[in-house]
């Protein structure tokens, strides 16, 4: 089934409200097999409504809107869909009873008398209960077929009059066996998007004919599967297989799905071999420590670590050379490495990590441009570093370091 989606409301389009019930709708909607086709922001204006309605009636005959039920002068979309539709607005004595009562309720105050309009409901239209605000659903539908269905635009009452009214009055108009609209999202670290897209060759368009979106960021290239042609059962079935066969072509660059996070899972690698880390770092200042501590439960395996951001915390507490720091600089592999070694030995972990770069935007050099990154994993057999040269700014490279350091730990623990 395709619907339309209509959001109103000045704040959308002035940008101090991010549109999240249409974010909402979409997922909730897909999820049972309802797709999206055509999505439209208006603001509070008759005219502006009227002709996005119409529009929608006549492309797909099925729209939801959001917003504009409210109480007050701004709240035009219950009598504008009521006058496209022909239809007069009768007051709903019930709703007046169920508004006055919500009011007395939540506030043992009187219900106001601009609420009354919330009770005026277009001629023939069905009424959604709202449980959790004043403003009912209305759903109103012609003799083609063709129908609207109006929700309130605060988010909780929304989404409550979704799962409450709006899914199963479409679920039971899909029919038995509807087709879902599913995701499933592959985490990759350490590869770019188009050496990704390379490596993954034909799959890198569709994967048994669902198409893969790549979603870079920060943290890795998200793959992104959707099925939208079969049944639940079978979507998951399909969606395993085709992730089973990017796993195999992308390799070690997967780490997880879905929202797996890559520090809770090398917690619970270390855990399983009985593992403790120290981290030394400069240029993340304390980044990687923090994504550590905020999973519960990481004293087990997190000891702690140094911030080393002078030369001189560099020496004294990590050990690292004099030589070093003047023959290869504070940013090079020898010292990331000797970083990492000095930190794990002062406290008393078997692995440490050092991270050493120029987050910019000033400091850097030719030879070391801003971006230089240096990260050593010890501990995991011979200590390993990597260098990388990350774009961004100063908050990208850092949060790129700490991602990186992270994978750096990943894959020597797979390796031990
Ligand atoms: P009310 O009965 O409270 O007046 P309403 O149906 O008239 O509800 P609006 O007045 O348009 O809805 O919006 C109410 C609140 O919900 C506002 O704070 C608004 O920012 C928020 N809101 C409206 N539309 C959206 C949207 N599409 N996504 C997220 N928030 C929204």
């Amino acid at each position: 089934m395709q619907i339309e989606l209509l959001t109103i409301g000045d704040e959308l389009l002035l940008g101090f409200t991010v549109d999240t019930n249409a974010a909402y709708l979409a997922r909730a909607l897909a999820a049972i097999g309802v797709e999206i086709v055509h999505r439209t922001t208006v603001g509070d204006d008759a005219e502006k409504i009227a002709a996005a309605v119409s529009e929608a009636i006549e492309r797909t005959g099925a729209v939801i809107t959001t917003g504009g039920l409210g109480p007050t002068a701004d709240d035009r979309t219950r009598p504008v869909i009521a006058t496209l539709f022909g239809r007069e607005l009768v007051l709903d004595e019930s709703i007046v009873a169920q508004i006055e009562a919500r009011f007395w309720r939540m506030t043992s105050a009187k219900m106001p008398q601009t609420n009354i309009v919330q009770a005026m409901v277009p001629a023939g239209a069905r009424v959604l209960e709202n449980h959790h605000g004043t403003a009912p659903g209305l759903w109103i539908e012609d003799a083609q077929g063709r129908w609207v269905a109006m929700l309130p635009g605060v988010p909780r009452e929304m989404r409550g009059l979704t799962q409450d009214s709006i899914l199963p009055i479409l679920r039971e108009r899909i029919g038995a066996a509807p087709v879902a609209i599913v995701s499933r999202t592959i985490r990759t670290t350490g590869i770019g998007e188009s050496a990704l897209a390379e490596r993954l060759g034909e799959l890198g368009k569709s994967v048994d004919g669902m198409p893969l979106a790549f979603l870079p960021g920060w943290a890795g290239v998200d793959l992104r599967l959707t099925s939208r042609t079969l049944p639940p059962d079978e979507a998951t079935r399909a969606l395993d297989s085709a992730e089973r066969m990017l796993r195999d072509v992308a390799g070690p660059v997967v780490y997880g799905t879905e929202s797996d996070d890559l520090t809770e899972l090398i917690l619970d690698m270390c855990r399983e071999r009985g593992l403790h880390i120290a981290t030394a770092e400069s240029c993340t200042g304390g980044l990687l420590g923090a994504r550590l501590t905020a999973i519960p439960g990481s004293s087990d395996v997190y000891h702690g670590g140094v911030i080393a951001y002078d030369n001189s915390v560099k020496t004294k507490l990590l050990g690292v050379s004099d030589v070093t720091l003047r023959e290869h600089g504070a940013v090079s592999e020898q010292a990331a490495r000797e970083m990492a070694e000095g930190c794990a030995k002062s406290l008393g972990a078997q692995i440490g990590v050092g991270i050493t770069g120029v987050a910019g935007p000033g400091g850097g050099t030719e030879e070391k441009p801003v971006g230089t990154v240096w990260i050593a994993v010890s501990g995991i057999g011979e200590t390993r570093a990597l260098g990388r040269v990350y774009v961004g700014d100063r908050e990208e490279i850092r949060m790129r370091a700490t991602q990186a350091s992270l994978d750096q730990i990943r894959r020597g623990l797979a390796s031990i």
